[in-house]
């Protein structure tokens, strides 16, 4: 086997060393059963154990109460969940903050279902900020944030105060950082970029909230639907549950959302020291340091074919995934909360001595 990658890709992203070994021996035998992760019924009672189990921890990561809360696992990626949460919570009108190309494509989806008013953007600057003094409407259904904005670097540490049932797309930083998770109605977050492979979306359901879902939908669009049936009216991506299972488990054993918080604002900070250090070479591209990302960091060189040069090189040393997203260029490293100290480091020194070499 090659040894393991500098992985800084947004997603599918790195994945915690212990959570791939355990999946390796459930590919082979799961639960010495005689049968593969990816061979057993989903009805089987060790899969629903798994499935609860996940459900569980990410209760127990959050604090919020299984009474209050409920914890689905559907398919279809945080894209399916841009028109599921208007198909069943847009009654009349919804507020969006539009803070990037994710939430500009959830305002998309929203619109096909009511008003949509955007309350906020940073559009007009390409979303290098977060937009600040937000006034909301006074009658909306819901109010849609995305926490963390994976194409351009910019994140929300504190949210705008709502009064309205708040809706947050976390799919690039949940459990990456601590919320007030009982200020949200909904969360949904595709796995793939914090919390394991792709192929399975986690919701965060307020109970009380979900009484107020509209009722004629189609019944896999409902989040009804998989409520009552715990994830399992249908058959569920149930491979891709155990990885985030397990990544569940690992992030308990860091210490939870504490601890792993703690090491990414290092790890973030190592970053853009390292930027700001060679401010003239290296430019950040999110305007207000405040509104930085401690999942994906953005920066620029003076031009595309020196960046090009950077990502180029860095891929020889084994980092890979430093290519900013296709509408924007530049660079990214996303340093999600598998992502080890030692790469953050090593990419560190690579600025240095590249900043040496070319300035
Ligand atoms: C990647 C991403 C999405 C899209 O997720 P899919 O699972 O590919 O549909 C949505 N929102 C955010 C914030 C993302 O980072």
């Amino acid at each position: 086997m090659a040894t393991r990658a500098h992985n800084f890709f947004a997603g599918p992203a790195v994945l915690p060393v212990s959570v791939l070994e355990q999946t390796k021996n459930a590919v082979m035998d799961f639960a010495d059963l005689g049968v593969s992760i990816l061979e057993i019924s989903h009805r089987d009672k060790k899969f629903e154990e798994v499935i609860r189990t996940a459900e569980n921890d990410a209760l127990e990561i959050t604090g919020l109460s299984a009474q209050e809360y409920t914890v689905l696992f559907v398919g279809g990626g945080a894209s399916t969940q841009f028109a599921m949460v208007p198909m069943n919570f847009l009654h009349k009108k919804a507020d969006y903050i539009n803070t990037g190309e994710w939430s500009s494509k959830a305002i998309k989806e929203a619109k096909l279902f009511g008003e949509v008013v955007e309350a906020a953007s940073s559009k007009d600057k390409n979303f290098n900020y977060l937009p600040k003094n937000i006034s909301f409407s006074p009658d909306a259904d819901y109010v849609h944030i995305t926490t963390n904005n994976t194409i351009f670097g910019t994140q929300w540490k504190t949210l705008p105060a709502v009064n309205a049932p708040l809706v947050a797309d976390m799919s690039s930083d949940m459990f990456g950082i601590q919320r007030e998770w009982n200020k949200y109605s909904l969360i949904y977050a595709g796995a793939q970029k914090n919390l394991g492979p792709s192929g399975v979306t986690m919701v965060v359901l307020k109970k009380a909230w979900l009484e107020k879902a509209k009722e004629k939908n189609p019944t896999m669009m409902k989040y009804k639907t998989h409520a009552d049936a715990g994830s399992l009216y249908n058959t569920p991506p149930s491979f891709a549950v155990f990885v985030v299972g397990k990544t569940l488990q690992w992030i308990k054993g860091q210490g939870g959302l504490a601890a792993v918080q703690e090491k990414n604002e290092k790890k973030a900070k190592l970053l853009y020291d390292a930027i700001d250090g060679h401010g003239d070479f290296y430019k950040g591209s999110v305007a207000d340091k405040a509104d930085r990302s401690l999942m994906n960091v953005t920066w620029n060189l003076s031009t595309p074919e020196l960046e090009e040069k950077f990502i180029g090189e860095a891929k020889k040393l084994k980092m890979l995934g430093l290519k900013g997203h296709r509408s924007v260029g530049g660079i990214r490293a996303s340093i999600y909360n598998a992502c080890p100290m030692e790469s953050v480091e090593l990419l560190v020194k690579f600025m240095e001595d590249f900043y040496k070499a070319n300035k």
